[in-house]
C-alpha cells in the first residue's frame, strides 16, 4: 500500500487547509472546507481532483466552501451525526466508533464534544494521522462554545492513547499563542521551553507548525496535562479532579 500524500496550506485568517490524497485509487478528500479558492488552488498544485470532504463540526470556517466545493466536482461530503442538520451538503453520517475505508486506507471516527457538541476527528490507524480540527491544537485545545470543559477533557482522552508517532494535522495556527500561555502555567518544563523556542523561530520565518506528534503534545501541551504534578502545584489545584484542573487552564486561556 503506498502511502497517503498530504497537501497542507493556510486560508482565511488562520484556518489551516489539508487535502489527503490516495495514489493507489485517486481519492482525494479535504478535511473540512474552510475557503474554495486556496482548495482549488491546493488541488490543482499536486494534479489531484477532490472527491471528498470530510467535515469535522459546523463552523463556518469550516464548512464554507461545502457547497461551491460539491457543484463543482460532486463529491460527497462525510460529517458528524450529531450535527447534521447545520453542515452544508451533507452526504453521509458518521458517528463515535465508525469506521469506513478511504480506497484501501481505515478511516476511524471519534466524537469529540467540547468545542461544538458534535465534534469528529478523523484517524487514519494504518497511517497514524489524526485529523482533530478544532479539539486538539499543537499546544492547545479549541474553545468551549457549546460543551462543558469536562466534556473536553474526555474527548482530549480519547485522542491521547493513540499512538505517539501519530501526526496530528489541526483546524488554526495558534500556535505561538498557545506556546507562550503553556509557558505561563508549566514554565519548569524542559521540553516545552525548547519547543516554544523552535516554534517562535519557525513562525518567525512564516513556516507552518502544522503537523505536530501526539508524542510531543502529550509531554508539552497544557490541555493533556491535567494530570501534571508540577502544573497543579504552579496552579494551587492539587486536590482537585483532572476535569477541574482542566477547566481553570482553559479558563486562564481564555482570559489570557
Ligand atoms: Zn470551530
Ligand atoms: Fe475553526
Amino acid at each position: 500500500m503506498r502511502p497517503l500524500e498530504i497537501e497542507v496550506f493556510s486560508c482565511r485568517s488562520d484556518n489551516y487547509g489539508v487535502l489527503v490524497h490516495d495514489p493507489e485509487t485517486g481519492l482525494t478528500a479535504s478535511i473540512d472546507a474552510p475557503e474554495e479558492q486556496p482548495i482549488l488552488d491546493a488541488a490543482a498544485r499536486r494534479g489531484w481532483k477532490l472527491t471528498h470532504i470530510f467535515t469535522t463540526h459546523h463552523h463556518t470556517d469550516h464548512v464554507e466552501a461545502n457547497l461551491a466545493l460539491k457543484e463543482k466536482f460532486g463529491l460527497e461530503i462525510i460529517g458528524p451525526v450529531n450535527e447534521a442538520v447545520a453542515i452544508p451538503g451533507l452526504d453521509r453520517t458518521v458517528g463515535d466508533g465508525d469506521e469506513f475505508l478511504f480506497g484501501d486506507h481505515p478511516v476511524r471516527v471519534f466524537e469529540t464534544p467540547g468545542h461544538t457538541a458534535g465534534h469528529i476527528c478523523f484517524h487514519f490507524p494504518d497511517d497514524k494521522i489524526l485529523f482533530s480540527a478544532d479539539t486538539l491544537f499543537a499546544l492547545g485545545c479549541g474553545r468551549l462554545f457549546e460543551r462543558p470543559a469536562a466534556d473536553m477533557w474526555h474527548s482530549l482522552q480519547k485522542l491521547a492513547v493513540l499512538p505517539d508517532e501519530t501526526a496530528i494535522y489541526f483546524g488554526h495556527e495558534y500556535t505561538l499563542s498557545n506556546a507562550k500561555f503553556a509557558l505561563s502555567i508549566d514554565p519548569d518544563n524542559e521540553r516545552l521551553k525548547a519547543r516554544a523556542a523552535e516554534i517562535e523561530a519557525k513562525r518567525e520565518k512564516g513556516e507552518f507548525t502544522i503537523p505536530t506528534m501526539m508524542g510531543l503534545e502529550k509531554e508539552t501541551n497544557p490541555f493533556l496535562r491535567a494530570a501534571d504534578p508540577a502544573i497543579r502545584r504552579n496552579l494551587v489545584m492539587e486536590g482537585k479532579t483532572n476535569e477541574e484542573v482542566f477547566a481553570e487552564i482553559r479558563k486562564r486561556k481564555d482570559n489570557f
